[in-house]
């Protein structure tokens, strides 16, 4: 079955890290990073959401470039980062000359969100005040750890800091289960596709009593259970029939998806014990391997991951699928082959997942893998 969520790394594993997630039938996106992106306007339009890492040029850089397409468009733009990100945001847009803006019918606004370690706080930023902030929330303490940060109808998003030197957020995106159509058995039952079908979904999202009655729309020719005979007799609605009965006839339950974003880390103990708890289960896992583990003591002075630690928390978060990106340029530079080079970190993180996803094994208990036990070669945080 085609997954609703798509997911993409937006450039080159060696160029600015961005996951750009899109859904089918659906003319919204979030973005996660925004450096320097190679993304059609199309696409960037689509954002709605813009999660970022942390600050640093190449996961920021681009926000010029969304903020200069979209001025003069209605549109609320939700922004979310670490600590300092009202500040920044802030001083992007205070670093134009905004005289005329105000005066625009479209309303252009900003809505940034910080997420501290243990605390969270809003502003608005929009065009009819020249940008200038409009408090919206006062920072409020949230608790620590892996928190949601956005719950819509049919998603959550939940984001746990990290230490890369400075604060950086990783995120993940949970779909809520879905309630779907079995085609085959609404044309089994003689019944057509309808608005009657939108009241039924409602009905069983809302946890209405399986006794309450529904109102299907049926076929030409439909004929209720038991009626026989008649070239005529086609009725011109089926009966009304209980929402537990529709729902066991007619409907499956589709799991959501999950797709987790962690870049910029260093490879802590405690930075990798949260990755790997926040990517747990996860269908995808995209995550940084910034250098090979040769190079790990340059990997402890640039707060960044090696491909064996990424690959380490993918098999103790048990985690479906892996993609690796923000691959160092050093090997870019060395090596003839990028896609050789690749080769390399995909090798390097097979042997992490197998090492990681043993250490899950042993760790079944009740909680399951909730707390994976200690990655065996993390660093301390460098100084
Ligand atoms: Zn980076």
């Amino acid at each position: 079955m085609r997954p609703d969520l798509i997911a993409r790394i937006v450039n080159d594993p060696f160029g600015d890290p961005a996951l750009f997630l899109s859904r089918r039938f659906e003319k919204t996106a979030f973005l996660f990073d925004i450096g320097d992106l190679s993304l059609g306007s199309r696409d960037l339009l689509k954002v709605t959401h813009v999660f970022l890492s942390h600050t640093h040029m190449d996961h920021f850089c681009g926000f010029d470039r969304l903020l200069r397409l979209l001025l003069g468009r209605e549109k609320t733009v939700a922004v979310y980062g670490p600590p300092g990100i009202i500040q920044q945001v802030g001083a992007r847009l205070s670093a134009y000359s905004w005289n005329l803006v105000h005066r625009y019918r479209d309303v252009l606004r900003f809505r940034v969100t910080e997420i501290g370690e243990t605390t969270s706080r809003t502003h608005v930023f929009s065009s009819r005040l020249s940008f200038k902030a409009e408090e919206e929330m006062r920072g409020h303490a949230v608790s620590g750890g892996i928190r949601p940060i956005l719950e819509t109808e049919d998603l959550t998003v939940t984001a746990v800091p990290l230490d890369h030197g400075i604060p950086c957020i990783a995120y993940r995106v949970t779909e809520t289960a879905r309630i779907q159509i079995r085609p085959d058995a609404l044309a089994r039952h003689g019944y057509v596709p309808g608005p009657w079908l939108g009241k039924l979904k409602q009905a069983l999202y809302a946890g209405r009593p399986g006794t309450d009655m529904i109102q299907p729309a049926g076929s030409p020719g439909h004929r209720a259970a038991g009626e026989t005979g008649g070239h005529a007799a086609a009725a011109e609605s089926p009966p009304p029939c209980s929402l537990g009965k529709l729902r066991d006839r007619l409907t499956k339950i589709r799991p959501g998806q999950s797709i987790v974003y962690i870049t910029d880390l260093a490879g802590t103990r405690e930075n990798i014990r949260r990755a790997a708890a926040l990517a747990r289960n996860a269908d995808h896992l995209f995550i940084e391997a910034v250098f090979l583990e040769a190079d790990q003591k340059h990997a402890g002075k640039k707060h960044h991951l090696t491909a064996r630690q990424a690959g380490w928390i993918a098999g103790a978060s048990g985690a479906k699928r892996y993609t690796l990106f923000h691959f160092s340029a050093r090997y870019e530079k060395m090596n003839p082959g990028r896609e050789e080079t690749q080769a390399v970190f995909y090798a390097e993180a097979a042997r992490g997942v197998a090492e990681g996803a043993a250490k899950r094994g042993r760790n079944t208990g009740p909680g399951g893998n909730a707390a994976p036990v200690p990655c065996p070669f993390s660093y301390p945080a460098a100084v």
